[in-house]
């Protein structure tokens, strides 16, 4: 069965062919009842009533703000056309806005745990992208200066002419397992921090496969050599720009060897003891939430269904 995680499941088309037409595009900005979702230093807009909802503003709203940075295309829905808009340079947007005290920035994070999931992936989107644009305004070919084309999905060198694409960056996330026990670990810091223990994760190398990636991952931070690796599922994460790629694997080997500059503490954890922290009803072992991809490694396996 196919898992619909947080910050996936956006609605949009993301319409390419509408995104290079600059004419299209242009009257799309134009257009009354396109919609409009600021970021303020990657916090989103939110609307808190009854339910957290994205913060969607309207054509009018947005041409009143003084903001230099050009909006994001990110899709069409139901043939509206929807952007994305850094609005970081405003002091303070809410003021400028004239929004009531239901709408606020909010972190990522926190909203995703309250929108629905065609949101939460709209969100990721939109965070994703905008911060690309921020963190990517000169040219790593010459130093440049770039300025964005088709809609946001591109930036062009000024000097050299290069072109520069939104990036995503494989992240193997993974389950190991030895028998009736799976192996998670703190990492330095965050996880140390919270007293939780998650699946282990790493950066996909240049030139790795995703299986390649599990198997190198587990061996530096645990010592354990795994053998058979499957893919289970995917989640976008868009902190800044990654993609979580969820596999189980299987144990060939249990003595564990821990790299102390990357890891807290890494143990095999037996699955009872699995079972009743998912439920946090383990006062020794606290699991990630549904939010994280790690969550539904960790349940998949605890519920036997798992064959790797
Ligand atoms: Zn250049």
């Amino acid at each position: 069965m196919e898992i619909t995680h947080t910050f996936a499941g956006n609605p949009f088309d993301r319409s390419d062919a509408q995104r290079r037409d600059p004419a299209w595009l242009d009257a799309a900005l134009r257009d009354p009842s396109s919609r409009f979702l600021p970021l303020s230093h990657l916090n989103v807009l939110v609307h808190d009533a009854d339910e957290l909802r994205l913060g969607w503003l309207s054509r009018a709203d947005v041409a009143r703000l003084d903001v230099a940075a050009s909006p994001v295309f990110l899709g069409v829905l139901d043939g509206v056309a929807h952007f994305a808009i850094d609005v970081s340079e405003l002091g303070d947007a809410l003021h400028e806005l004239n929004l009531d005290e239901a709408w606020r920035f909010d972190d990522a994070r926190a909203a995703a745990m309250r929108l629905e999931t065609s949101e939460t992936g709209i969100l990721a989107q939109s965070r994703a992208q905008v911060g690309w644009h921020r963190s990517h305004r000169c040219c790593s070919a010459c130093g440049a200066p770039t300025t964005p084309a088709r809609g946001g999905h591109v930036r062009i060198c000024g000097a050299c002419k290069t072109e520069h694409f939104p990036r995503t960056d494989p992240v193997a996330i993974m389950l190991i397992l030895d028998g009736d026990r799976c192996l998670l670990g703190q990492s330095q810091g965050r996880l140390a921090s919270t007293g939780m223990y998650s699946a282990l994760a790493g950066f996909i190398d240049q030139g790795e496969s995703i299986e390649e990636a599990v198997r190198r991952e587990i061996r530096e931070e645990a010592g354990v050599i795994v053998g058979a690796v499957r893919y289970h599922s995917s989640q976008p994460w868009p902190f800044p720009s990654s993609l979580m790629i969820g596999c189980h694997g299987r144990a060939l080997t249990a003595k564990i060897s821990i790299d102390t500059a990357e890891m807290a503490d890494v143990r095999w954890f037996g699955r009872d003891a699995v079972r009743s922290a998912l439920r946090n009803a383990n006062p020794e072992l606290r699991v990630p939430g549904p939010i994280a991809i790690a969550h539904h490694l960790i349940k998949a396996w605890a519920d036997g269904d798992v064959d790797v």
